[in-house]
């Protein structure tokens, strides 16, 4: 399995520290208001990175924060005339529910920086004994040059960022690189008690602290938007490495920026809060289905740009529905198709074998859920011939129609794409009650109920009562049921 790995800018051999598990850690969400569909791509890439390694078999430790404690935090609590916890304790919660809603599993640990605060203080304490960092009026700040690797990660040379930090004179550092570990409180901020007086934590810190709590090093996965790489990765790896002494992250993976087209500068620029051109997951999940969200996002690789529109929303909510459609045919075909003779289908399950093989080689390939999901359209299409094919069926056709639409699911599902069947199932108890009472049919089996109202169709129409044979038609219909006359005689075909 190769991962590209953003601090070689170059694809490597996944190999984890321990053979057959996995530690893994990526950068949660500040709290201070909803997230919007950019970052939630993000959390998405890495729901998918870890569906997938636990589906190859590894045992995977997620660890996500929540940093609940920040300047916007506060800010939006002034604005609000709330207090910081109220606004954090809010939209966590939301931030936690929406996650849900759009299909992404709780990590394993979801540490909150409020709660680790004396594992933050002891990694200061460890920084400034080892000379990496320094008090100055109730602060604490990063020494960046006493870092040799200081810009490794994010391809950057310390003099330069020298050069472009000067502006920013900050009387308090001894050297405008330097930044923040530990913030002295002002009045009406939160604020903990440390050797250094009361303050709270630099934004930074959290990550070093709880990933080496929760973790481990070195990390085998760390990840986080493209967008966090600098400064933020770079401080968190300065740090971790400076106090431990040993390397922090064996690969790191960056996802790609979702965009969004500017009708007035006609550019597609970041979703961010602060360009304020962003769509907040819950609202865009009211208008559509999360299965339709994620395929549209999974259709482009993680580390690629994301250009989002209504129209892909669209057309990837109808993708979705192609193949629901299949799946509900295979399922209804498997036992409804009039009997027959079995036929060879030594073609159907190489396709699915095939299916299977390129569905997992794309994904070994760093994560390529696009070129994933053309092998599941690839054998959606051939499932569709291989039902226009077999319209009568022997016992082995029924089982390789199964065993189709399973495999199809399956996949799906390893990229948390789940097509729910309840539909069908719901239906069948509807197809009997529409048999009922339109032909008197007393039993609970579907398939009875359907020969019941094509039987009395086809007499409906012997007798030329074409309200009957129309309320018959009308009736399946609704049910999402479509009867298509063949030369073998009317059948019955679940939603096409
Ligand atoms: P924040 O709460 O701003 O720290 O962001 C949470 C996560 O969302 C981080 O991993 C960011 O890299 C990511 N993120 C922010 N904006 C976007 C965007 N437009 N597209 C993709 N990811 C984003
Ligand atoms: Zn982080």
């Amino acid at each position: 399995m190769q991962i590209y790995n953003s601090a070689t800018h170059r694809k490597e051999e996944f190999v984890p520290r321990e053979p057959g598990k996995v530690a893994m850690y990526a950068c949660g969400p500040t709290v201070y208001n909803h997230i919007h569909i950019g970052n939630a791509r993000t959390f998405l890439t890495f729901d998918v990175v870890r569906k997938y390694l636990s589906f190859r078999g590894y045992d995977v430790t997620f660890v996500q924060n929540i940093t609940d404690v920040d300047d916007k935090i506060i800010n939006r609590a002034h604005e609000e005339g709330k207090t910081p916890e109220e606004i954090a304790a809010f939209y966590t919660e939301a931030f936690i529910e929406t996650m849900h809603r759009f299909g992404i599993d709780d990590p394993d640990v979801r540490p909150r920086a409020t709660q680790e605060i004396s594992e933050m203080i002891a990694l200061v304490q460890l920084l400034i004994d080892r000379g990496h960092a320094y008090e100055s009026q109730g602060d604490v700040y990063f020494s960046v040059r006493s870092f040799a690797n200081y810009g490794e990660l994010s391809n950057r040379n310390v003099d330069e960022l020298e050069s472009g930090a000067r502006v920013d004179v900050n009387e308090l550092k001894r050297d405008p690189l330097d930044f923040a570990l530990w913030k002295a409180a002002k009045p009406g901020e939160p604020h903990w008690n440390s050797p250094w007086g009361e303050g709270r934590p630099g934004w930074h810190l959290e990550c070093s602290a709880m990933s080496q709590k929760y973790l481990g090093l070195p990390l085998d996965i760390h990840g986080g938007g493209n967008d966090l790489a600098f400064p933020h990765h770079e401080n968190e790896k300065a740090q971790t490495e400076a106090a431990y002494g040993e390397k922090f992250v064996n690969f790191w993976m960056h996802s790609g920026m979702l965009n969004i087209h500017n009708e007035e500068t006609g550019e597609d620029e970041k979703m961010s809060k602060s360009l304020g051109n962003f769509l907040l997951l819950k609202d865009v999940l009211d208008t559509c289905d999360a299965e339709a969200l994620r395929l549209l996002m999974l259709q482009t690789h993680y580390r690629s740009p994301l250009n989002f529109g209504d129209d892909r929303l669209k057309e990837a909510a109808s993708s979705l529905e192609r193949i629901t459609t299949v799946v509900r045919n295979l399922r209804w075909s498997a036992q409804n198709a009039a009997p027959s003779e079995d036929t060879d289908l030594a073609a159907c399950d190489s396709a699915r074998e095939k299916m299977h093989a390129d569905f997992i080689e794309a994904m070994d390939d760093d994560f390529n859920s696009a070129g994933a999901l053309a092998a599941v359209f690839t054998f959606v299409s051939f499932c569709n011939r291989f039902l226009e094919e077999n319209e009568t069926m022997g016992d082995v056709a029924r089982k390789a129609a199964i065993a189709n639409a399973d495999a199809i699911e399956k996949l799906l599902g390893v990229l948390g794409i789940h097509i729910t069947q309840e539909e069908a199932i719901e239906n069948a108890d509807e197809v009997c009650a529409l048999a009922k009472e339109l032909t008197g049919y007393e039993g609970e089996n579907v398939q009875d109920a359907v020969e019941a109202l094509l039987a009395s169709r086809q007499e409906a129409r012997s007798v030329k009562d074409w309200a009957r044979a129309d309320a018959v038609r009308d009736g399946l219909a609704g049910l999402g049921f479509v009867i298509e006359d063949t030369p073998n005689g009317a059948r019955v075909v679940y939603g096409k």
